[in-house]
């Protein structure tokens, strides 16, 4: 943990310990490379993009800082110490799982897209301690009855091949693989059981749709369980906003009628995702879920009329 209650160039030894090297400029801010820009940006900081005030605020909040590359901000040097130790013990283990998977080179072409990129990808594995049998731990019991709670069907947690995390870092948590369209797994979205939290597989995340199977009709949701609710035609942005490769993939893809489920404080980002997906072959519909309320929490029946109204309105 870190220690502030000393001077100046002790809490620079103590940064030192947490980031290794740590920069000082002239004004007194620090500079360190940012422990979020992995996660945040999919690609590690080397320049030091994290800049520490270590005077500003007082007590708990003393210490601002914030990454001119991520945007990762805060206050509290204490937090800040520890949120990175967690961060990189993370980044640790998920190094050496990458060191000990053999980099492939693939060529990867999204359907129908005349540009194809070739880059050596490496292949998302899956959290350490991932496993489906739920009935075999007392964490997998409680994962089981958690998903079974969000309205979750047996059948859906077997063909998304759902699992949980009994131990380690992801300790309590359920875990949704991410597959593209040949079935290769490109992602993963860890949930806590216990808390309101998410935890992504680290990398890029802006070419990820959860559920994409190039189906006719789409009903593009933000959440994972909010496209579960829909059933087959809800695919997953992991957001509110459509990204780039993301759009590229629906552009290139079969889809033909587009139904964007955002919540309804996304009033501004449904508008802007409709923007960018009709025409092309696209028709698409704006629905929302009841005030309050996310996809994902709607009775079945209540969703389908909601969805079938989005229609009326259009035609
Ligand atoms: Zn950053």
């Amino acid at each position: 943990m870190l220690n502030i209650d000393v001077g100046a160039d002790a809490v620079v030894k103590e940064l030192e310990r947490i980031f290794g090297r740590v920069l000082r400029e002239n004004n007194g801010e620090l500079r360190v490379n940012c422990p979020r820009c992995l996660e945040n940006k999919g690609k590690r900081d080397t320049n030091f993009k994290l800049y520490i005030n270590p005077n500003k605020g007082f007590g708990k909040t003393k210490g601002f800082w914030n990454c001119f590359r991520c945007n990762y901000r805060g206050r509290g040097l204490i937090k800040l110490g520890l949120q990175a130790e967690k961060l990189q013990s993370n980044i640790l283990a998920e190094s050496e799982l990458i060191a000990s998977t053999p980099k492939l080179n693939i060529t990867h072409e999204i359907q129908g897209n005349k540009k194809s990129k070739s880059k050596a990808l490496t292949p998302t594995r899956l959290p350490i301690g991932f496993r489906t049998d739920f009935s075999a731990t007392l964490v997998g019991r409680n994962a089981y009855s958690y998903l079974r709670g969000r309205g979750l069907t047996q059948q859906q947690i077997i063909n998304h091949k759902i699992g949980y995390v009994s131990g380690g870092r992801y300790r309590n948590t359920v875990v949704f693989p991410v597959f593209n369209m040949n079935g290769d797994l490109i992602y993963w979205v860890a949930r806590s059981v216990l808390e309101k939290r998410y935890l992504n597989c680290p990398g890029k995340n802006s070419h990820v749709l959860f559920n994409f199977k190039n189906q006719r009709h789409i009903v593009l949701c933000e959440g994972i369980f909010d496209a579960l609710a829909v059933g087959k035609f809800g695919v997953a942005l992991l957001g509110k906003i459509l990204k780039k490769d993301q759009q590229a993939i629906l552009l290139n893809s079969n889809c033909q009628k587009l139904t964007v489920l955002l919540d309804q404080d996304a009033f501004a980002e449904a508008n802007e995702i409709a923007k960018k997906l009709s025409g092309h072959g696209i028709e698409v519909a704006i629905a929302f879920p009841p005030s309050g309320k996310d996809a994902g929490e709607m009775e079945p029946q209540q969703l389908q009329r909601l969805l079938e109204v989005a229609w009326q309105d259009e035609s």
